[in-house]
């Protein structure tokens, strides 16, 4: 099948993390030169972008969209084309250079939107586990279910179900969009942001340590509150996939070593593995 490939015109970077070299950016979609009036995508989803490296050889990455569709901005500026993305530079790597040195104006190709990890229909209490610029599609989950600005400012799609969100980085400085997260957390009592430190400075008094240790936190809690007993008894084998359902779910992104532990630890409850939904970026 033939995929439409866009324009990408950088409209605002910004540098939201020093020390990691984190870069928040705005991207206004085109094609054939034309603003594209609305780009669709699900919460969750990722664009791939294609750029040349200095060899002339053409080099395709992915970025998970760190918006929600258009939902959360303010009605008076144009919105149903622009996406957010968060890189971080990483080092000898080529894109995620030529990206955090792109400049206002620029442009970029890009295809998509791809990607299956969204959040799963109904709305269950949902854990969101990441890590570094793995919090990009979890601030498009976040914009969705809480939307701030725009048409859908007054609908909670959480339903008021528990979202956490934890996330881990190494410094203080390297949790990106905190203010937003926290701003969310407290207007919506059942939003709970995590934040949680590996190598946090003495001054640090939150959290330290890795998100799996926070995820067994969160899971024991609520299987005390709710009268379960860990670990969960295993699904029937003879209900078929489609028809399984669950209370809750985890949606895990970030590099691999991480997915893996979390995994590891969700599956040592009793968790099917239909609960456990991860997007890798290495
Ligand atoms: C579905 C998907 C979504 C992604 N979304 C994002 C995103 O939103 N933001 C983002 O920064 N990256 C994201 N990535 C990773 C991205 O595609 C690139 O791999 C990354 O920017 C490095 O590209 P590079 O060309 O600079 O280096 P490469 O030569 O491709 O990779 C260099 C090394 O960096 C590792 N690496 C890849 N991504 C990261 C990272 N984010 N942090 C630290 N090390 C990394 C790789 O495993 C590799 O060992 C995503 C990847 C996938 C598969």
């Amino acid at each position: 099948m033939e995929r439409t490939l866009y324009t990408a015109r950088l409209e605002r970077k910004e540098c939201i993390s020093e020390s990691a070299q984190c870069y928040h950016f705005e991207f206004a979609v085109s094609s054939d030169g034309n603003n594209v009036p609305d780009f669709p995508f699900t919460a969750g989803q990722f664009v791939s972008l294609v750029a040349n490296d200095p060899s002339g050889k053409e080099q395709t990455r992915a970025y998970s969209i760190a918006s929600a569709n258009n939902s959360n901005r303010p009605s008076n500026i144009r919105s149903g084309n622009i996406l957010d993305l968060c890189a971080n530079r990483t080092g000898g790597g080529f894109f995620s250079n030529y990206l955090a040195d792109l400049a206002p104006g620029s442009t970029v190709a890009m295809h998509g939107p791809y990607g299956y990890f969204v959040l799963k229909q109904p709305i269950t209490d949902s854990i969101l586990i990441s890590t570094g610029t793995g919090i990009a599609p979890m601030r498009a989950f976040a914009q969705w279910l809480f939307p701030e600005n725009g048409p859908n400012a007054s609908l909670d799609r959480s339903e008021g179900k528990e979202i956490w969100c934890v996330y881990g980085t190494r410094h203080e400085s390297e949790l990106y969009y905190r203010e937003e997260f926290e701003a969310l957390a407290a207007k919506h009592p059942n939003f709970h942001y995590i934040p949680t430190l590996s190598r946090a400075g003495e001054e640090w008094t939150g959290l330290r340590g890795h998100v799996q240790e926070h995820v067994a936190r969160i899971i024991e809690e609520r299987a005390a509150k709710l009268g379960q007993t860990l670990p969960l008894a295993p699904v029937d084998p003879t209900i078929r996939p489609a028809d399984l359902t669950f209370d809750i779910n985890a949606y895990i992104c970030g590099l691999s070593n991480m997915i893996t532990s979390v995994r590891e630890k969700l599956t040592s409850y009793g968790w099917h593995r239909k609960q456990i939904i991860a997007e890798r970026y290495d």
